[in-house]
């Protein structure tokens, strides 16, 4: 079976745990715990092939580049969250994919979804899926909207990535 590393990424309080645990455990966490970082293991099944996935929920890292560089040259997929909820938080996945590129070198493909979460919170919603689609194409990386309260596109964004970490 193959094996794959990869890394949840974005700013505090965006969703990452939930989204993790969601896919990982197929559970909520509806407490939040800004420290929690922990590193969730499973065989996954995508497209008829199992394998072995190692994810690596970060937590409250997002001032200490030091730290998070350590994770990017250890990681070879990434998950950039941010939250539809918070405009702001797209800042912090822009800065977090200059750092990836930047340690993993410009040219290289790397594999990478970029997930917003709350996807639920309607009437909470500060961010267009125009603007996210916009950025994702310049990006050329894709993007998915999900809740992981209401289980909804979870698995599609996590099993895009195994299939690029399979790919390149
Ligand atoms: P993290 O700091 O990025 O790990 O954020 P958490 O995963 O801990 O989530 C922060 C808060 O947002 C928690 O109270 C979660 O229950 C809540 N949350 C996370 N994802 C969702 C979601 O999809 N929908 C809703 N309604 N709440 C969410
Ligand atoms: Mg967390």
């Amino acid at each position: 079976m193959r094996e794959f590393n990869a890394v949840v990424l974005g700013a505090g309080g965006v969703g990452k745990s939930a989204l993790t645990v969601r896919f990982m455990r197929n559970e909520f966490v509806e407490s939040y715990d800004p420290t929690i970082q922990e590193e969730y293991r499973k065989t996954v099944d995508v497209d008829g092939e199992l394998t072995w996935l190692e994810l690596l929920d970060t937590a409250g890292a997002e001032q200490f580049t030091a730290l998070n560089e350590l994770y990017i040259t250890a990681g070879r997929g990434f998950v950039l969250v941010f939250s539809l909820t918070l405009e702001a938080s797209l800042r912090e996945v822009t800065s977090l994919r200059q750092q990836i590129l930047r340690i993993k070198g410009e040219n290289s493909r790397v594999p990478m979804v970029l997930v917003g979460t709350k996807l639920d919170l309607t009437s909470e919603r500060e961010v267009s899926r125009t603007h996210i689609e916009e950025l994702a194409a310049r990006w050329k990386i894709p993007v998915y909207e999900t809740s992981a309260k209401r289980d909804w596109d979870v698995s599609p964004a996590f099993e895009d990535l195994v299939r690029q970490m399979r790919q390149y």
